[in-house]
């Protein structure tokens, strides 16, 4: 379920559009997109990045849509897509028309590349006779040549300014389906350049941060930018980009939805222990086993895996199910109570086995059919003799200190 927004402002109002299907703006959730890198001539290769891509949360994909060859692939893809398809169009208008005969759900146009009003509105014209929305794409690395020059740089206004100018030529042909972004790879250049533009106009954001990298710098980037925005109530439809499989894409972008309470959860909220000097286990190693092997079931649940049986089960108690390791065991527990003991290799088949029981029969018809007695007492029994082995300061904190006050008060008992 979807808990209470307690992160994020009112929801900026806009107008409606759709993408196919995928509504965007208004009161639509906001949605994922992302893009394939496929060659989209290559139509089986990228059909099934596009089903891999919806399968880790997108909800509208991007393609490239180049030359000939990509539009004719559009063609045999877009039928047999999950989910709507929008064409990325560089610097020849004729691509644009060439994916509206192909059937694509949106065109996206960059300001800066297409640049005579006259083709812009010929596609204006085509997109708004076959209902297709359009994003104005404006990116600060290329940016339209005046306005870099008349405001000395890529600046937020002239960004918004380029995406008012193009916004202008299509409503000179009555075509208002439209969304923008102004992305830039320097956060807060972006989020600058996004708050403007909400100000200036009623029609739907696309926000992301634009060639934010690889790795966790990448993620970290996209995220300062896309989730600022978000808490604020800026953004009806999201792309990270990254420089990794897009996958990465989708799945980050659900991922951080749902961690500010914006969709419900998809799959599993994998949680576990830090690890300390208690744990049991390789908290690590099985806590990237389970995520693996939890992978994109669709298991709304929280999962949480604990090094240690001492303390494990109540600092997760609110996960809707856990395991915590002792004594070669692994204590599988349902909103803290015990309902289960079972082999240490076992842990990760039992996580499974046991979402799925909870999936499918609810969580109360699995803690009834439990033997909770049977498995608190072995629970209770694991958690005595590892404090009996142990103590209760099994970090050593206390002997540290010890040694810390001895070592600089020599002469004191
Ligand atoms: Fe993990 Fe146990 Fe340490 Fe808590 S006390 S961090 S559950 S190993």
């Amino acid at each position: 379920m979807l808990g209470p927004n307690l992160t994020a402002a009112p929801r900026r109002k806009t107008r409606q559009i759709m993408v196919g299907t995928v509504a965007v703006g208004g009161d639509a959730p906001i949605s994922v997109q992302s893009m394939t890198t496929t060659k989209t001539a290559d139509v089986e290769g990228t059909l099934q990045q596009i089903y891999a891509l919806a399968g880790a949360g997108a909800d509208i994909v991007r393609c490239t849509c180049n030359r000939e060859e990509a539009a004719a692939g559009l063609a045999r893809i877009v039928p047999r897509s999950p989910v709507p398809i929008i064409a990325d169009i560089h610097n020849n208008h004729l691509m644009a028309l060439a994916a509206l005969d192909a059937g694509v759900h949106g065109l996206r146009l960059n300001p800066g590349n297409i640049t005579n009003p006259a083709k812009i509105k010929e596609v204006a014209t085509a997109a708004r006779e076959r209902g297709v929305s359009i994003r104005i794409g404006v990116n600060a690395g290329s940016l339209d040549a005046t306005l870099y020059r008349k405001y000395g740089g890529a600046t937020p206004e002239a960004m918004v300014e380029s995406a008012q100018i193009e916004l202008a030529y299509l409503q000179e042909v009555g075509f208002e389906d439209v969304k923008i972004s102004v992305k830039a790879s320097y956060v807060p250049l972006m989020i600058e350049a996004y708050r403007m533009l909400a100000d200036a106009t009623d029609h739907p954001l696309h926000v992301g941060v634009t060639e934010a990298g690889p790795g966790v710098p990448g993620l970290i980037k996209g995220t300062a930018g896309i989730g600022t925005l978000l808490a604020e109530g800026i953004g009806d439809t999201i792309r990270y980009s990254l420089t990794a499989d897009p996958v990465e894409e989708a799945r980050a972008g659900r991922q951080l939805l749902e961690s500010l309470g914006l969709r419900a959860r998809k799959n599993v909220d994998l949680i576990a222990c830090p690890s300390c000097g208690r744990a049991e286990i390789d908290v690590i190693a099985v806590a990237t086993a389970a995520m693996d092997a939890f992978g994109e079931r669709e298991i709304p649940l929280q999962v949480a895996v604990m090094g240690c049986v001492v303390n494990g089960p109540g600092e997760a108690r609110d996960a809707d199910l856990g395991i915590a390791a002792g004594r070669h065991k692994g204590h599988l527990f349902i909103k803290g109570q015990n309902v289960a003991v079972v082999a240490e290799d076992a842990m990760v088949d039992a996580l499974v086995e046991y979402a799925e029981a909870i999936m499918r029969d609810g969580a109360e018809a699995v803690l009834a059919r439990a033997d909770t007695d049977r498995a608190r007492r072995a629970a209770d029994e694991d958690r005595a003799a590892l404090l009996d082995e142990q103590g209760s300061d099994a970090n050593a904190s206390e002997a540290k200190v010890e040694l810390i006050h001895r070592k600089l008060h020599p002469g004191q008992a």
